[in-house]
């Protein structure tokens, strides 16, 4: 089969912070170049180095707002006092054109990116145990005892939506997590959504070869 000819597949990744999930994905979009990044709108300012239109849409909060009201975003969030949202069409067009998707968002985004997208696939990634979570988190240095314990208890809250997601993968050894996590995206790809264009093909193939036996 010719892989041009199937659509995109759209993995949302969910896990608590200090879970391997950043590096999971780096690999997965370095080993696989057929993602595409969706580039989000948000009502914050843009850091030093980050371009308009590439990290994200910078936009006021009136706009955004606006575009809130009219369906125009697949998910949105409040974070820290700034919103940002998913572009439900430009998503809808990237698939169109065979682009994979990944979406790193939170649970309450995932909830309702599956509203606005049902064929998206979930992926929960947890870590083995409290303790070990706690142990990562301390080896960052960032952490403060205070944002190390607003961190756990959000981690808590966030497992307890892990029965909405499709695959779990659990984090002790992160290259098993990675063998986990390629496999889970080389499943989806073979999915039937993914390959119709294909059933198509051979379909349609097939009946002008049976038009042709009658002659
Ligand atoms: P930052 O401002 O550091 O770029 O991102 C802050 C947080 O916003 C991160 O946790 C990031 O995952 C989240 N975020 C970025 N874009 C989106 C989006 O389109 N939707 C949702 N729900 N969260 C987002």
């Amino acid at each position: 089969m010719n892989e041009a000819q199937r659509s995109g597949i759209a993995l949302v990744i969910c896990a608590p912070s200090g879970t391997g999930k950043t590096t999971l994905i780096k690999r997965l979009t370095a080993e696989f170049p057929r993602f595409a990044f969706s580039i989000s709108c948000t009502t914050r300012q843009a850091r030093p180095g980050e371009v308009d239109g590439r990290d994200y849409e910078f936009i006021d909060r009136e706009l955004f707002l606006r575009r809130r009201d009219s369906g125009y975003f697949a998910e949105w969030a409040e974070v820290h006092g700034n919103f940002y949202g998913t572009p439900l069409a430009s998503t809808r067009a990237l698939l169109a054109q065979g682009r994979d998707l990944l979406f790193d968002i939170d649970v309450q985004g995932a909830e309702q990116l599956r509203r606005s997208m049902p064929e998206v696939h979930g992926i929960f990634i947890m870590p083995p145990s409290r303790k070990e979570l706690e142990r990562r988190l301390r080896g960052r240095l960032t952490e403060t005892a205070q944002s190390l314990e607003r961190r756990l208890a959000a981690a808590e809250k966030e497992l307890e939506k892990a029965p909405d997601f499709a695959t779990w993968i659990v984090n002790d050894d992160l290259e098993k997590a990675w063998q986990e996590l390629r496999a889970t995206y080389i499943a989806a790809t073979l999915s039937p959504r993914a390959r119709m264009a294909f059933l198509d093909g051979l379909l349609a193939g097939w009946k002008a070869g049976e038009a042709g036996d009658d002659r």
